[in-house]
Order: structure tokens, then sequence, then C-alpha cells
């Protein structure tokens, strides 16, 4: 019998390949590394559209790691005052550009284990910028992959970096490049946190989710005409 089981390996190529069937192209600010490291350290908790906004007034004020380290703190608030929790990023992307230029002459690191010696970076932030900025294959696990892998069944932990390794796991690594903007996307569109449109999704019947909620639905049916 063939299995529909969203985390059985192999259905996880088939189930990516309808996820980005319905993802809408995602929109890169930067690919420069050094942008892209301080546009996901401001990104947590605040919109897209207000990051990269902010992002991109920072790059036409400071252009570059140099000139973002010596910036002065009350202006780069102002630059980012959109942006949630803008006091705690404005001290953070200056102290990054600090960090880069004094430990690695403003070169931006290409391993996890540098990235996340940098003060505010985890996982999550040096995997953007492992494949955003470098091309080089990793997962990156924000809200959005983290709701989705849930609910699919790839992963049963709430901890976005035990995700990060059962994905690492289960999806082969040809496929990890542009996986978490596409499901960024596919979070956005169709897997949203609040009212998923679990019936236009491509993926329901792999899911794992889905398919609970349907079973709790027939039983409810079945004990309201008591039949069974
Ligand atoms: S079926 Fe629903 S919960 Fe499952 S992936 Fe699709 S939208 Fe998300």
């Amino acid at each position: 019998m063939v299995s529909n089981r969203g985390d059985d390996k192999a259905n996880v190529s088939r189930i990516i390949e309808l996820m980005e069937q319905q993802s809408p192209p995602h929109h890169f600010e930067f690919s420069d590394p050094f942008w892209v490291l301080i546009t996901t350290i401001m990104s947590h908790r605040t919109k897209d559209e207000v990051t990269d906004k902010a992002a991109r007034g920072l790059y036409e004020r400071y252009h570059d790691c140099n000139g973002l380290s010596k910036a002065e703190y009350d202006d780069v608030l102002t630059i980012i005052n959109k942006v949630g929790f803008k006091t705690v990023k404005a001290a953070r992307v200056i102290e990054a550009a600090k960090y880069l230029k004094n430990k690695y002459n403003c070169q931006v690191p290409r391993s996890i284990e540098e990235l996340t010696e940098i003060k505010g970076v985890g996982r999550k932030t040096a995997n953007v910028v492992l494949s955003d900025g470098f091309g080089i294959p990793a997962i990156a696990v924000d809200t959005h992959v983290q709701r989705i892998s849930t609910r699919i069944g790839w992963s049963d932990s709430s901890d976005p970096d035990v995700t990060e390794m059962k994905l690492r796991s289960l999806i082969p690594e040809k496929l990890w490049l542009g996986l978490n903007p596409m499901m960024v996307e596919f979070g956005k569109k169709i897997c949203r946190p609040v009212g998923p449109k679990c019936e236009q999704c491509n993926i329901s019947e792999y899911c794992k989710f889905f398919k609970t909620q349907k079973k709790k639905k027939d039983e409810m049916k079945k004990s309201q005409t008591g039949k069974n």
C-alpha cells in the first residue's frame, strides 16, 4: 500500500514540489551576505516589507559593514523606527558590524559556528545568511517553516533547532536551497498561522493536521447522527 504520510521520506520531494506550485515568488531585498545578515537580524517579529524598508534605509546611509560599524545609535534608531524591538535591534546591527570589522575585516564568515558567535545571531539567521547570501545549502527554520513542518508531521518539536535537524535528515540536500523562502510564501498564502486554507491546499492528503481535523469532524458528524 502506498503511504500518504507527510513524514515518509518517499513523499517529501513530492510535497515540496506541490507546495512550490502554490507559493508566489519570494522578494529578496539583498543578496549581499552582509546586508542579508543585517536584514535578518531585524526581521524577528516584523513584517517583511517593514524590515526590507529599514534595511534599505541603512544601506543607503551607511553602504557597508565599515560604514555601519561607525554609525550613531540614535541615527540607526531613527532609520529603523518602524521595526519591532527597534532599540535592541539598533544596538545589535551596529554591534554586528563592529564585530565583523574587528574580527573578520568586514568579511562575513561562511560557517554556522562563526556566524552564531555574533551577538543576536542564532541558527535561523546564520542559515539564512548561508543560503540567501552565499548559496550554501542550509535550512532556516523561522515561524513559517516551524508551523508548516509541525502541521505536516515533519517535526513534533516546537524548538526550531530540533526541527531544523529533523528537516535536514528528512529532506534531500539538493532541495535545501530556496526551501525557506518558498515555505515562507506558502505560509503566508495557504498554511496561514490562523485559518489555514486546507481546502485549497495541494498537500492536504499528506498533512497530519488536516487528517486529524478531518477525523474529528467525521466523528462529530457520526455522533450527531447517532450512527456507528
Ligand atoms: S492541509 Fe492545511 S494545515 Fe496542512 S499544510 Fe495545507 S494548509 Fe497547512
